[in-house]
């Protein structure tokens, strides 16, 4: 506030103080016209010279004055000279007549010439005042400027220059910039100049040197001046300092480096850079160290080769070979075999940089997923244990069935043993009675050994074994361990197995397990039902689109609505008995089938209905 208020009150002297002075330069002025004037016509007269000549005396004086000051000063010494002129060199002298047409001549062309020569003198010098004037502004801007001729000798020099790189307008002006500034350029100078030509501009970046040593960075922009004849004259160059913003910028391009380089080496995760066109490939560093390799070595796509595993060779060629032909993506895993003997897994995921449909220039990443790789196993198998488990414990709840099942070929064997006893104490024996009662025994007792085979099958320890199943005979060996625990249930039990069902690949064991608890699940959903049949209905169908669906539906309970989405969360069980791992377990099973879905629904009607569905081996392949 106070430097403003200073300002204000000492304005008014500022303002009167110019006219003043402008009055008595004015004054010196006229002082210095008339005396010139005199002294000239004083000497010109002693010298006794003509009129011509004493012209041309005047005019010397008249273009002197008119270096001093304004137009209508310098005019009115040309008119005052014309007039001593006539006075005292034409004749008549000493009167302002004139007797001879060739001194009109003389007076005319002498005024004409003063006229012209002023106006001259006055142009010129408003010219040099404006240029004073730009280049003053010019020595305003922070910005370092500066004007070259076409060898590049530098012909302006601004304040901004001086301060930049620390030689002043006197010392740079007439130096061939490049060779003062040691210019770096980013691109060949001819490139550059033939642009500039071209465009009538050029910018960039530049390294200079300054007095002091000092590199710095510039940014700088080149504008192209041209002669009335459209031919260069010179270069305007303008520049900025930006070694800051570029040291800046470096660090934060290394510290990203370094942040990037530790991720990837948290994540296990390297990236590259394929050229399929070339052959060239770059590595991270994380990637040197997925394939074990010296950051010293030069990656190549036979380095890669010589990691991956011998199974897995023939998939990686093929992949590799076909992104180079045709481009696009690809994500697919494989296995490295080390020189140490370990396997890694990797997942490697890569897709064409570039508009180009001809562009092969891949950027990926190549992922480690060993560990996580081994924990999915940990998982498969610890699942698989589970499954084995509540097979068994559903077996053990069908025991009394199961038993049941056996018991019955068993009898007859027993029955047609005792038949065939009496058909043979008869007399005479009866062979041909005998023969069939025995061949009714051999049925018998294979049907037994099935069923014990059967039971055999689904508590035996195996690993996943994945076949090609017929879902519905699936379903009949299922239904036939349970047919005791729907007679005791009062369950009826309706198959509608579709004829013709696609085969499937899957576990048989594990989808059998999975048909067996759907259905001692609905079993055991009708207990509390006494108010209507107790039907169970197994179903099969081909469904689009090239799926095979088994479903159980039940009449019993049926699924409210908090129930639906817990009923198949481990351990949960609305059953005083129950585990509550079935339908978890079954989830898991039918997940672990690729393509596979299960879900449950509530019927319109009462009760629910379970269902599951996997991809059919399409008919022509199976
Ligand atoms: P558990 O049979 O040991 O309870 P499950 O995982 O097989 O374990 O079943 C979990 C729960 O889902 C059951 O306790 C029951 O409440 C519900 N549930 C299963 N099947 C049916 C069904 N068919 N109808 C109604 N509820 C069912």
């Amino acid at each position: 506030m106070t430097g403003y208020g200073q300002h204000l009150d000492t304005l008014p002297s500022r303002v009167t103080n110019p006219f003043r002075g402008r009055a008595r330069s004015l004054l010196a002025l006229w002082l210095v016209g008339f005396v010139s004037l005199a002294i000239a016509t004083w000497l010109c007269f002693l010298a006794g010279l003509v009129s011509n000549t004493a012209a041309f005396g005047y005019l010397i004086v008249i273009v002197l004055l008119s270096l001093f000051d304004s137009f209508v000063s310098s005019a009115i010494f040309s008119l005052i000279a014309l007039a001593c002129l006539d006075y005292v060199f034409v004749e008549p002298r000493f009167t302002f007549q004139v007797a001879y047409t060739e001194d009109v001549l003389t007076l005319v062309g002498f005024i004409i010439t003063a006229f012209v020569v002023t106006a001259l003198v006055r142009r010129t010098r408003a010219l040099a005042g404006a240029y004073r004037e730009q280049a003053r502004l010019l020595d305003l801007t922070h910005d370092t400027v500066l004007v070259r001729d076409v060898d590049g000798v530098i012909t302006y020099w601004n304040r901004g220059a001086l301060e930049l790189y620390g030689w002043t307008s006197a010392e740079a002006v007439g130096q061939r910039i490049h060779t003062l500034l040691k210019t770096e350029f980013p691109i060949p100078l001819a490139e550059i100049t033939r642009e500039l030509h071209r465009t009538g501009r050029w910018e960039g970046e530049l390294v200079h040197t300054k007095r002091d040593g000092t590199r710095i960075f510039v940014s700088s922009r080149w504008a192209l001046q041209r002669d009335g004849n459209d031919r260069p004259a010179g270069t305007l160059e303008t520049n900025n300092d930006i070694t800051e913003r570029k040291r800046t910028e470096e660090a934060l391009k290394k510290s990203q480096a370094t942040y990037l380089a530790e991720a990837q080496k948290l994540s296990s995760t390297g990236s590259f850079g394929w050229n399929a066109g070339t052959g060239e490939l770059v590595w991270s560093e994380e990637s040197f160290r997925i394939f074990g390799y010296e950051l010293t070595i030069e990656p190549s796509i036979e380095a890669i080769y010589r990691r991956v595993h011998p199974a897995d060779a023939a998939l990686v060629k093929g992949v590799l070979k076909r992104a180079a032909a045709e481009g696009g993506e690809f994500d697919y895993e494989h296995r490295l075999l080390m020189p140490d003997g370990a396997v890694k897994h990797l997942r490697t995921v890569a897709r064409v940089v570039g508009d180009s449909p001809e562009d092969r220039n891949f950027v990926g990443a190549v992922m480690d997923i060993s560990a996580a790789k081994r924990a999915q196993d940990h998982l498969h198998q610890t699942q698989a244990e589970l499954a084995y488990v509540t097979r068994v414990t559903t077996l053990g709840q069908l025991t009394a069935s199961i038993a049941h099942e056996v018991n019955q070929p068993l009898a007859a064997i027993v029955t047609n043993g005792d038949a065939s006893l009496r058909f043979l104490n008869q007399s005479p024996p009866q062979l041909g009675e005998v023969r069939d009662a025995i061949t009714r025994m051999i049925s018998e007792g294979k049907r037994a050994s099935e069923i014990v085979h059967r039971i055999r099958g689904l508590t035996k320890k195996t690993g996943t074994q994945t076949s090609t199943l017929d879902l519905n005979e699936l379903i009949r060996e299922s239904v036939s361990l349970v047919q005791r625990e729907l007679a005791v249930h009062q369950v009826a039990l309706h198959t509608d197995l579709e004829a013709g069902l696609p085969a499937v690949r899957g576990d048989g064991v594990l989808l059998q397990q999975v048909i067996i608890n759907f259905v001692i699940n609905g079993v055991q959903a009708m207990d509390a039902v006494n108010d209507r049949p107790r039907d169970l209905v197994v179903r099969s169908r081909e469904v689009e689109p090239g799926q095979v669906l088994i479903s159980v539906q039940d009449s019993g309970v049926g699924i409210e609505q908090d129930k639906a989405s817990r009923m198949f969360d481990a351990f949960f069980t609305t059953k005083p008995n129950g585990m509550g791992m079935g339908l978890s377990i079954c989830r898991s099973i039918i997940e672990a089938h690729e393509g596979g879905r299960l879900w449950a629904s509530g019927n319109a009607g009462h009760g629910a209905t379970f269902q599951f569905s996997l991809p059919a081996i399409p008919r022509c392949a199976s």
